[in-house]
C-alpha cells in the first residue's frame, strides 16, 4: 500500500489500483477483480490499518476489474456501495460490460501498445461479475463528508457511470479509467464513447489538485491538474 498524501492510499492489485481513503473510517474505491478481497485486507493489515474499519465502498464504474470483489466485500464488511446510477442497474444485474450486453462496441484507442493489451487481456476479461445491490446512488457534485470532503464528478465516457473522486482538501484526483499513466498520462484503452471521455477528463482537470491516480498505471504526485490540461487538451 502506496501512502499518497495523509489520508490517501493506493493499493496495486496485480491488473488495477484501489483506492483508501482515512476519515470517519476508511472509505475503499474500487474493489479489483474477483478474488481480490484478501489482498486488499492484507495490504492494510501490513500498513497497520483495519480493514473491518472500511465502511463504505465507492465503485467508480461497471468494469469487473474494478468491481469483480464487490459482492464478496460487502459480505465480509456489510457495508454500502455507492456507484452512479447509470453503471449500478447492470452491476445489479451482474453485467460489468455495456458492449458484453450487446448494447455498443467499446472503442479502442489509437496506438500498437493498446491493441496488443485489449488483444492479450482485455477481450477475454470477465463480462459478468457477481451481482450485488448498489445501496446509494451517487451524482455529479456530491459531496461525501470523508477528509474534508470527497467530491464526486461525473465523468462519463469509458462507461456511461463512469465517476471520479476528488479529495479537495488533499490536492488528490482518484481520475480511475477516465484516463490512465500506463505508458504516460493518456487515454484508456477503451471507451464507450471516446469523445465523451476526452470532455469528462477536461472537466475533471478544470478543478485544481496536485496528484492524481489512476485505475491503471502509475500515480502523478506534481502538477497533476496541469499535465491533464496539457495532455488532453490538445486531443
Ligand atoms: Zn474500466
Ligand atoms: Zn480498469
Amino acid at each position: 500500500m502506496k501512502q499518497i498524501t495523509a489520508n490517501i492510499y493506493q493499493i496495486s492489485l496485480s491488473i488495477v489500483n484501489v483506492f483508501v481513503i482515512e476519515g470517519n473510517g476508511l472509505t475503499l474505491i474500487d474493489t479489483g477483480p474477483a478474488g481480490s478481497a484478501d489482498k486488499i485486507f492484507a495490504e492494510l493489515k501490513k500498513a497497520g490499518k483495519n480493514p473491518y474499519n472500511i465502511n463504505r465502498i465507492i465503485l467508480t464504474h461497471l468494469h469487473s476489474d474494478h468491481t469483480g470483489s464487490a459482492a464478496e466485500l460487502k459480505r465480509k464488511l456489510k457495508v454500502p456501495l455507492l456507484a452512479h446510477p447509470a453503471d449500478a442497474t447492470l452491476i445489479e444485474k451482474g453485467l460489468s460490460s455495456r458492449s458484453g450486453n450487446g448494447d455498443q462496441p467499446m472503442q479502442l484507442s489509437p496506438g500498437a501498445i493498446n491493441w496488443l493489451i485489449y488483444h492479450t487481456f482485455i477481450k477475454r476479461a470477465p463480462k459478468t461479475i457477481e451481482p450485488v445491490k448498489i445501496d446509494e446512488l451517487i451524482n455529479e457534485n456530491d459531496l461525501i463528508p470523508v477528509a474534508g470532503g470527497l467530491r464526486i464528478i461525473h465523468t462519463p465516457g469509458h462507461s456511461a457511470g463512469h465517476i471520479s473522486v476528488l479529495a479537495k482538501n488533499e490536492g488528490v484526483l482518484i481520475a480511475a479509467d477516465s484516463c490512465a499513466n500506463s505508458a504516460g498520462l493518456g487515454l484508456s484503452i477503451l471507451y464507450e464513447d471516446r469523445e465523451s471521455g476526452i470532455q469528462s477528463i477536461r472537466k475533471a482537470a478544470s478543478h485544481n489538485f496536485e496528484k492524481a491516480g489512476f485505475g491503471h498505471g502509475k500515480l502523478i504526485m506534481k502538477d497533476a491538474a496541469k499535465q491533464m490540461r496539457q495532455v488532453f487538451g490538445r486531443f
